[in-house]
């Protein structure tokens, strides 16, 4: 094990929206550094400009603000190691390549495309596998020099040795030996002066001292060229962890996240943006990420605070993790009843308010632990308690009337509660429930047919919180308002 103080780093390429798996990506990352006291940083890798996403970046900035995982380190923030973006790094990495050509560890090659496609046709054809094959491995150094010079277009390439194995170590897999006749000499600083992962990763996660590489297993094949490249610089390995893949809710197959049917399925999204206008909180969303890869023994329900707490790296699990979208209603139920009653205010009001609510402090205060209990997105506050904060509301005639009874059977029922309501000094939980209770017992409907009524006339809607709680909010003159206007609609009937 190192010694080294830790060293961390989310290093996404920002080439679209992020997405649940950058936020494992991460998450655990930042979970092992502030665990064992490290530094955790944030680096950008744009160095592949087909694919690059203008606003991609932001976007995973912002997203690492929402969730609550904040770096040490970062292109917005600098730091003692920066640049942190790639694209800013150029001239490292060229100098790099370079002394990998010096070494004999790399070379230049001047192969065009069309060469390098004949070549792969051809190999294909003969049922090989497709590779590099070594045709300016053999160039005078001297010679390649000349040609890079005198302005010629080249790209450096990984001198693979031709035979030998290498044993490559990830943390939750042991080692894996490769023969190095099964590696390409793979591109190291493309054509356009920038280099690819294999280069810009290994030089970054050296200078910037990182100690846990800590990545999606897409890149477990590539760790054998990724060790030969370290080694080939002299450098001490870190520790390489393989992230497990997603798999799809259907469990069948990888997920991706180009596969939009999946991953927007019912209302559901792997993208954080989408989450964060379903109405997820970012506890709920981390918790549910963290137990996807990370094998506590149940499924608990954790803040980032807990789970500092009792990360353990060696707790990550290789095998493969199914999206379970009932399992994110969960943890996001279960985190919002954990919050504050102001916090919770706070963060519904502005649901209520872009939904036209007029939404005061006051009343909010009191219906938001009323309706704490049901939300599982933080948007349900709309159903649940939208009522509370209208004039009137406009119930469905037919959800008026009683199970058993008939219109007019209901309009009683309705007339004799207001009489009982409109007879109280004050409607409050207390003083409504008890003669309601008993003009139940005495009128010889059940319960449920006379607080149906009560409840479909005063709020609206069949479900609600509490009946005689929400009464209370809701306040005198506008339940006998709204029970008013409850008589007239059963009496038209
Ligand atoms: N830029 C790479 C990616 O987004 C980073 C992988 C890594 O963490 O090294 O896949």
């Amino acid at each position: 094990m190192t010694t080294k103080p830790v060293r961390t780093r989310f290093a996404p390429s920002p080439t679209g929206r992020m997405h649940i798996g950058n936020a494992r990506s991460a998450l655990y990352p930042f979970l092992l550094a502030r665990r064992m006291g490290g530094t955790f940083i944030l680096r950008i890798e744009d160095t592949d400009q087909k694919r690059y996403e203008p606003g991609a970046e932001q976007e995973l900035i912002n997203g690492l603000h929402w969730l609550g995982i904040h770096y040490d380190e970062g292109p917005d923030i600098g730091g003692p190691y920066g640049p942190y973006r790639q694209t800013e790094r150029r001239a490292i990495y060229h100098e790099h390549a370079w002394k990998l050509v010096e070494l004999g560890k790399a070379f230049p090659c001047f192969c065009t495309s069309e060469r390098l496609e004949k070549v792969r046709q051809e190999q294909l054809k003969n049922k090989q596998n497709p590779r590099y094959d070594g045709a300016c491995r053999v160039i005078d150094p001297d010679e390649a020099r000349r040609r890079v010079n005198a302005g010629e277009k080249y790209v450096i390439r990984f001198k693979m040795p031709k035979e030998g194995s290498i044993t490559t170590a990830d943390l939750l897999r042991g080692s894996i030996t490769t023969e190095n006749s099964a590696l390409d000499d793979s591109v190291l600083l493309k054509s356009d002066g920038l280099p690819t992962y294999h280069l810009a990763a290994m030089v970054d996660d050296h200078l910037m001292e990182i100690t846990h590489v800590i990545r999606g297993s897409e890149w477990l094949p590539s760790l054998p060229l990724h060790t030969h490249v370290i080694r080939a610089f002299g450098w001490d390995e870190p520790i390489f962890v393989h992230l497990s893949v997603f798999l799809k809710p259907s469990g069948k197959g990888k997920m991706s996240k180009r596969d939009r049917a999946e991953v927007m399925k019912d209302g559901y999204s792997i993208f954080l943006g989408d989450m964060q206008e379903l109405g997820y909180i970012p506890e709920g969303v981390l918790n549910w990420i963290a137990l996807m890869g990370w094998g506590v023994p149940e499924d608990d329900v954790m803040t980032l605070d807990q789970m500092v707490e009792r990360f353990d790296i060696d707790g990550l699990t290789a095998s493969p993790a199914a999206i379970n979208f009932q399992k994110l209603d969960h943890f996001n139920g279960a985190h919002i009843r954990l919050l504050r009653t102001e916090d919770l205010a706070a963060r519904i009001k502005p649901i209520y308010t872009q939904a036209g609510f007029r939404v005061d402090d006051g009343t909010l205060l009191k219906v938001t632990p009323l309706i704490r209990e049901r939300l599982v997105t933080l948007d349900d506050c709309l159903a649940f308690g939208g009522f509370f904060f209208l004039e009137d509301v406009d119930p469905n005639p037919q959800e008026l009337i009683a199970k058993g009874l008939d219109a007019g059977q209901s309009a009683e029922i309705a007339r004799k509660s207001y009489e009982i309501l409109a007879a109280l000094p004050e409607l409050t939980h207390s003083a409504a429930e008890p003669p309601m209770r008993a003009y139940v017992e005495q009128g010889g409907h059940n319960v449920n047919q006379v607080f149906g009524i009560l409840r479909v006339a005063a709020t609206g809607q069949k479900v609600s919180p509490p009946l005689f709680e929400s009464m209370e909010i809701i306040g005198r003159a506008k339940v006998l308002k709204r029970l008013k206007n409850a008589i007239e609609i059963l009496e038209k009937m």
